[in-house]
């Protein structure tokens, strides 16, 4: 059973640390300590098999705590580990030197921890036991003066027997480096026998460059009487393969306890040691392509940048997308999707310089570090290597495939000097390739990434924005032009910044789409909207119609009948007197499916208008498929009336298609006495724009609506 000392100044690292322990060992018993002072003073009565350390605590560091643990009879020879940052590599040779065996990276890989305790911990047991045998066989000679002879050749026997059992190699040198013992198994990976080698130079069984190490170690402990730290050494087998050892040294005193020999304990951990490294290997490097994967780009990139501290020269980062990937992966299936990235990993490791790195990050996104570039030209050179080499087609299950990359470069330590910034350069400079149009390179930009940083904080902002109630609706009336009277008006959505004041819908909006927040933002506006619509509808003057704006994207994200109905339910607004615009200024996708709800919006008797009329995608779809009342003509058309014939032409012909169908026809942006009279001459119903008013808020217009004078227009 082994005895396991743990140290850390945090409870749930020893908590963790304790588990690890005993699952590489059920049986063992685990003392922890969260001041080291404290376990120091519990060494004075035990001797523990295994000592792990952190490295950072208070009061004493992990060198000094290796340090004094040596100091004491009960700590000299225990294997002890010491885990410190991964940034901390003066401190890990600080503990070497203060005597620790080995050392982990924390946060601890649990993997990694298992086996080195595992190997440890066996190696420790195997150098007590060949210990107490010796120490039996020293105390058996002492108590046997009489029969010594006999019993010396007796004891030896047995103690080389025993030994041989041992699953180690184990030998002991004398002073002048002489063996006075070989197991078994040593002797045989030797190619040898015990016999043959002992009295000879431990040479014979070590070999030229090991055994200089080797025989410096035991001169070491022949001069301070203290054993070594155990230490992982390479050997050729005989059968010309080669073998890793983790190998301690310990002395070896005689009855009267003079210092007579070292002994050296080897066990072979070749298979543990390729198993560990075959797991390290694949938790770096990626299974379909077999290149580093994002882990591996993020190790070398750091080495890289503390290394280019020391003077190497620039590196470029490139991060490379696939252009149209996803149509091929959609169209040939999964297989040739895979076989497809298999072939462009190739390319591309084809095509850089020898030393670079190709990575895959994932789906089809890889990158590529170029090393050593004299200046930004020689990266776009190899991007626009790369470039061509992809745009080549490729054959794939016989069929000829082309693709092509859009490819983001990024250059340090000119725009960074850290490896989590890189990789963020470069891959919004990837994002401005494909933006301009794909298959080309495009150079990390700083303002770029100002603009980056700035929309991500104006989406933080605006996550906030609802609960803190810093939205509020402008409104903008609606005259009609028979009558000149207000008869309605649109909510236009303004937002009250903490720091950058009001702002428009223009400079949140697309955001707001971006992330989501299009859905909580229309359910804040229709249900304000609808509640200012009632109110108005409560006075003396009698209400007007209000007009909410409807993303198209909103129909995919929420049951929009469902909403509409809710809000008005809510408010007890006539739903006769709410009009939704619809905008066409985006595309939208499944125009049955809207088309669906908006034949259910209008059961529920709302009004639905078209926005922004002429200028957008829908080219008279809409018009045709959508049960829609009002058409609202773009402040494009309206904007050089009375002097541009087209555009009145224009007009004309918009209202020629809305009355013809029913509809009421609206102008929108009209600005000018002129423009009113321009558009009232072309047949429009009503008009909005700055000319009657700008957007203002709830409380003007309730004003303006209470006046109980017509609205005067075109004087
Ligand atoms: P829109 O629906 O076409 O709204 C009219 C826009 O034109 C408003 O800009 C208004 O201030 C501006 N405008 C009105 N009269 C004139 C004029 O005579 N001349 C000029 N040059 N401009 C005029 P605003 O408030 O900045 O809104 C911009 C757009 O943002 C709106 O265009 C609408 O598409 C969108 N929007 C506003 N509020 C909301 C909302 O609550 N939800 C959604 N989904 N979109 C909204
Ligand atoms: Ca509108
Ligand atoms: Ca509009």
């Amino acid at each position: 059973m082994s005895l396991i000392l743990i140290l850390d100044d945090r409870g749930t690292n020893r908590k963790i640390l304790a588990q690890l322990a005993v699952s590489v060992e059920p049986s063992a018993e685990v003392v922890t300590f969260g001041n080291p002072l404290l376990a120091l003073a519990w060494l004075d009565g035990h001797r523990p098999d295994l000592v792990i350390s952190d490295y950072r605590m208070p009061h004493l560091d992990g060198a000094e705590v290796a340090a004094r643990i040596r100091a004491k009879a009960t700590g000299v020879d225990v294997p002890i580990v010491v885990v410190t940052a991964y940034n901390d590599p003066v401190f890990r040779l600080r503990a070497l030197e203060a005597g620790a065996t080995d050392f982990l990276i924390s946060p601890v890989d649990h993997v990694e921890f298992r086996t080195r305790v595992r190997n440890l911990l066996a190696l420790r047991h195997h150098q007590l036991q060949s210990r107490r045998q010796a120490q039996s066989l020293a105390r058996d000679l002492e108590a046997s003066e009489r029969s010594r002879n006999a019993l010396v050749r007796e004891s030896r026997e047995a103690l080389a027997q025993l030994i041989d059992t041992v699953p180690a190699m184990i030998s002991a040198t004398d002073r002048d480096g002489r063996l006075i013992f070989v197991n078994a198994r040593q002797a045989t990976l030797a190619g040898s026998t015990p016999a043959e080698l002992v009295g000879h130079g431990a040479e014979r069984i070590l070999g030229g460059r090991r055994s200089t190490r080797s025989l410096a170690a035991d001169a070491e402990i022949f001069a301070s009487g203290l054993a070594v730290p155990g230490f992982e050494e390479e050997l050729a087998d005989s059968a010309g393969g080669s073998r890793t050892l983790f190998t301690t040294k310990a002395p070896l005193r005689d009855g009267e306890d003079r210092l007579v020999a070292v002994l050296t304990t080897s066990i072979d951990i070749t298979d543990r040691k390729r198993a560990e490294e075959q797991l390290l290997y694949l938790a770096r490097h990626d299974a379909l392509t077999g290149l580093p994967n994002r882990s591996l780009l993020g190790e070398r990139l750091r080495d890289r940048c503390t290394q280019a501290r020391r003077g190497d020269l620039p590196f470029a980062l490139h991060f490379l997308d696939l252009d149209r990937f996803k149509a091929v992966n959609d169209a040939l299936g999964h297989q040739a999707g895979d076989r497809l990235l298999r072939d462009v990993a190739t390319r591309l490791s084809d095509t850089v310089g020898e030393g670079d790195l190709v990575a895959r990050l994932g789906g089809d996104e890889f990158a590529i570090l170029q090393l050593g570039i004299g200046s930004a030209q020689e990266a776009a050179h190899l991007a626009l290597r790369i470039i061509e080499t992809l745009d080549r087609p490729f054959t794939v299950m016989g069929r000829d495939v082309s693709i092509s990359a859009s490819i983001g470069i990024t250059l340090h330590p000119a725009d960074a000097g850290m490896a989590d910034e890189l990789l963020r350069n470069a891959d919004l400079a990837m994002y401005r390739a494909k933006s301009n149009g794909r298959k080309g390179y495009s150079f990390f930009d700083a303002a770029i990434d100002q603009a980056a940083r700035e929309a991500m904080q104006l989406e933080a902002d605006l996550r906030t924005a609802l609960i803190r109630s810093e939205f509020e609706l402008y409104w903008q009336p609606q005259v009609c032009l028979a009558t000149n009277r207000i008869v309605g008006a649109e909510a236009l959505l303004r937002w009250h910044h903490p720091t950058r004041g009001l702002l428009a819908p223009a400079e949140f909006l697309g955001v707001a789409e971006e992330t989501g927040l299009m859905l909580p933002i229309t359910e804040w506006v229709l249900r304000t909207a609808s509640k200012q619509g009632a109110a108005w509808a409560a006075m003396p003057h009698g209400g007007i119609r209000v007009a909410a704006n409807l993303s198209p994207s909103l129909f995919r994200q929420t049951d929009v009948r469902a909403l509409v109905a809710a809000v008005l339910d809510e408010s007890g607004l006539d739903p006769r007197v709410f009009d939704l615009e619809l905008t066409e200024r985006v595309p939208m996708d499944d125009l049955d499916k809207v088309a669906v709800t908006l034949h259910q919006l209008r059961e529920l008797g709302v009004c639905l208008s078209i926005d922004d009329f002429g200028i957008g995608y829908s080219s008279l779809v809409y018009v045709k498929r959508f049960p829609v009342q009002r058409l609202k003509i773009d402040r494009a058309f309206v904007s050089q009336l009375p002097d541009n014939r087209v555009d009145a032409a224009i007009v004309s012909g918009v209202v020629a298609l809305g009355h013809n169908l029913g509809m009421i026809v609206v102008a929108e942006g009209v600005e000018t006495a002129a423009q009113v009279e321009a558009v009232r001459a072309l047949g429009c119903d009503e008009i909005q724009g700055y000319f009657v008013s700008y957007p203002v808020t709830a409380e003007v217009l309730g004003r303006t609506l209470a006046e109980p004078v017509a609205w005067r227009l075109g004087v």
